[in-house]
């Protein structure tokens, strides 16, 4: 009996992998992981293989594996990677500022993938494509085994940001650029679309790293900020991410930690915007009273992931005036990815660190 290998029609240019590339597939709530051997890809023209160097996991991953967001499985997850290519389609592949593509780079990619062509991509709204894709979020399958960040090698596909990182960043200070990182500088931007930020007060909460990130981020371009977390080490982690006291009320409020959305929305200044970027997950509605904010003039904006110029501008925060700040602190454990769930357990504890990172190869 042989092995039946279904694949998408194109040219595609096999790769070998010797030793065989790792993914750990979540089966579903209550299992643990599963280890499969992927002992070689299929590269499309526009595709590059990465070997992970550190993958992070993300709160979203914990949300998962809990049961509290829905998921096709089996799935490989995880998002948040930091790799180097080692294998690039026939036709190439380029990094977001248009550079190609070389094996050996070290790199960060995107969440998502998009088409590039279809009306949301065209208004520059890439992460809701019409056709998007996921790294650990889709069904193993139809783009091959390697599609999320808890494995060895992950096959990035055609339409992925993919942003070169320089060798000297620790690799706990890269991995969550592709989610909390960028997914803050994107809320930051949002927030500056409204409002100089030089001289503002920005009140952020949740003390989580995406709450931590936009906290530098917003000092950075000279806001006060204010970060509120019920978890008093958290608040003392947010003075060393630039974090103070506000002496009047907010220009500017994001809310990223999905459980102050009606705080947020009241305690804005007149004339000031709300950022919501911690809503990823279902929680209870809150009231919201229209007449509240038409009488204080409130812009409220939903920011959700980030476009693949965001992603580059977040690495080049890191790269630059975010090495002032404990980035690589995030990551306060590391564990082997053959421990992926027990990591995962790890990560559920009141006391767990930011981030938890897993080294694939040990
Ligand atoms: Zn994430
Ligand atoms: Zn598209």
């Amino acid at each position: 009996m042989g092995t039946l290998l279904i694949r998408p029609p194109g040219h595609r240019r096999d790769v070998a992998l010797r030793p065989a590339a790792t993914a750990m597939v979540w089966v579903g709530e209550g299992h643990p992981h599963e280890t499969i051997a992927v002992p070689g890809v299929a590269l499309a023209d526009g595709d590059a293989l990465v070997a992970v160097e550190m993958s992070t996991i993300c709160g979203s991953d914990v949300h998962t594996v809990r049961g509290r967001r829905s998921a096709p499985t089996p799935l490989v997850l995880g998002h948040e990677s930091v790799g180097r290519v080692i294998a690039i389609g026939d036709a190439g592949a380029r990094t977001v500022d248009g550079t190609p593509l070389r094996i050996g780079d070290r790199v960060v990619w995107s969440v998502t993938v998009s088409c590039a062509s279809c009306d949301r991509c065209l208004r520059g709204l890439p992460q809701k494509c019409r056709d998007l894709g996921k790294y650990g979020h889709d069904r193993v399958g139809a783009h091959g085994d390697l599609t999320g960040a808890f494995a060895s090698h992950v096959q990035l596909r055609e339409g992925t940001a993919i942003v070169r990182v320089p060798e000297a960043l620790p690799a706990a200070v890269l991995a969550p650029a592709s989610c909390a990182t960028a997914t803050a500088w994107a809320a930051v931007a949002r927030a500056a679309k409204d409002h100089d930020l030089d001289g503002a007060s920005v009140r952020i909460h949740g003390a989580g790293l995406v709450g931590l990130s936009a906290a530098a981020i917003a000092a950075e371009q000279g806001a006060t900020v204010e970060v509120r977390d019920p978890n008093v080490d958290r608040q003392g982690l947010a003075a060393r991410f630039g974090a103070t006291r506000l002496d009047r009320d907010p220009d500017v409020v994001i809310e990223a930690s999905g459980h102050a959305v009606q705080e947020a929305l009241a305690g804005v200044a007149v004339g000031g915007t709300v950022v919501l970027v911690g809503s990823v997950f279902p929680a209870d509605p809150v009231p919201f009273d229209a007449e509240s904010i038409v009488r204080r003039l409130v812009t409220v904006a939903g920011i959700h992931n980030y476009t693949g110029a965001e992603l580059a501008e977040a690495v080049a925060f890191l790269a630059g005036r975010g090495r002032a700040y404990p980035f690589a602190d995030a990551v306060g454990a590391v564990r082997p990815l053959s421990e992926i769930d027990a990591a995962l357990r790890e990560a559920t504890t009141p006391q767990a660190p930011l981030r938890i990172g897993l080294l694939p190869g040990q």
